[in-house]
């Protein structure tokens, strides 16, 4: 039997016609390409905890001795302690490898070819790749100048067939919040609003009482910031008891790893080390502000995140970009049109921002 060419004519035409979502280069790679050992590059391209985890995660980790075991289905001890943390009904809490797992099993829950996703831009690129994977529609309503929401045209875009608004607060990659006053108007339209507070922690302020109130609302938030454990992967969500069964019948029940559960437990065990982290991250958020204002080609954006994106008044933000990669300093750009000109720079280490601005300022005399 003669096995036809082209396996590819089997790929459904919608994944053909998909534009991929490129997420960043691992550091390993532009290490091996500057010849540079991996712990030299200055790694501020993706909002990670540069003190790194708990050491009572390591020590979990190390201990742990069933990863023989299947993890388990209902997370029950991780939702418990996460109930308490949180400030929710356990309950109502569904735990995903990473919060990028909880945005897709919520849309697969409630979007219809053709329904609608609001999404106001500029902000993260997976609510839109991962709508438009399921079938859905984007509808991007842009902030205003300073990033701010712009609520009258979110309230004007819903329609019957509007499903989601995506909030993200602190907003990635702008680093300012949605108000309450806000959230709330745009509740009382009924279509589900996630409130994505993946940065909480470094802003301290949450929408999760709002989640007693009102059922549309769902809070997701990640372990892979604040926590230092973004290899492992977790995140979770605070659902309606209207939601919470639906979702739950659509997400795979051993996506999250033992390691994980392990790892969130011990992390919870250690709140106290993780508020010094985040704190020192906050101090130095302002430092690097400060300094970023400093260079006459630079215009950062408030920020209560872990990040801070700036306007690159002169030269090119993609050339910038560049000449810190060779030198062994990682940042975010970006090509859609209204952030060509923008860098997001992660808050690490002071040592980091010094070796930033340092290549900074070297940089800033030639473009
Ligand atoms: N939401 C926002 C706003 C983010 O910035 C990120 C990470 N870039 C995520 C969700 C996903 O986080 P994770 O899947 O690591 O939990």
């Amino acid at each position: 039997m003669t096995v036809p060419a082209g396996a590819d004519r089997l790929v459904r035409q919608k994944i053909k016609e998909l534009t991929p979502y490129h997420p960043v280069e691992a550091p390993e790679h532009l290490a091996a390409r500057l010849g540079m050992p991996l712990d030299n590059i200055v790694k501020l391209d993706q909002n990670e905890n540069p003190y790194g985890c708990s050491l009572l995660v390591q020590e979990a980790l190390a201990s742990f001795d069933r990863y023989h075991h299947y993890p388990d289905p209902d997370a029950r001890a991780v939702r418990q302690r996460l109930g308490i943390y949180a400030g929710a009904n356990p309950e109502r809490v569904i735990v995903g490898a990473g919060s990028d797992e909880l945005i897709d099993v919520l849309l697969q829950t409630l979007v219809d070819p053709d329904d609608e996703v609001i999404v106001p831009a500029p902000t993260f690129g997976w609510y839109r790749a991962r709508t438009e994977l399921f079938g859905g529609l984007v509808r991007e309503v842009q902030r205003d100048e300073n990033f701010d929401l712009p609520v009258e045209a979110i309230i004007d875009s819903v329609h019957e067939r509007t499903k989601v608004v995506f909030l993200t607060s602190p907003n990635n990659p702008t680093g300012n919040m949605a108000s309450n006053q806000d959230i709330v108007r745009i509740l009382e339209t009924g279509v589900i609003v996630v409130v994505d507070e993946a940065y909480f922690e470094f802003s301290g302020k949450t929408v999760m009482p709002l989640t007693r109130e009102f059922d549309n609302l769902v809070v997701l938030r990640t372990f892979s910031k604040w926590a230092g454990i973004a290899g492992l992967r977790f995140g979770y969500g605070v659902f309606s008891e209207a939601l919470v069964g639906h979702v739950m019948k659509v997400k795979s029940p051993f996506t999250i790893t033992s390691a994980a559960f392990q790892a969130v437990e011990a992390s919870l065990d250690d709140l106290e080390y993780l508020h010094v982290t985040i704190n020192r991250i906050r101090t130095e958020r302002r430092r690097m502000h400060r300094r970023l204002t400093a260079l006459d080609y630079m215009q950062p954006f408030p920020s209560v995140a872990n990040f801070v994106l700036t306007r690159v008044t002169r030269g090119e933000a993609h050339d910038v970009h560049q000449r810190l990669a060779d030198r062994g300093i990682m940042v975010r750009k970006y090509s859609d049109d209204r952030l060509r000109d923008f860098l997001r720079i992660s808050v690490g280490k002071p040592e980091d921002t010094d070796r930033l601005m340092n290549a900074l300022q070297t940089i800033g005399a030639h473009v």
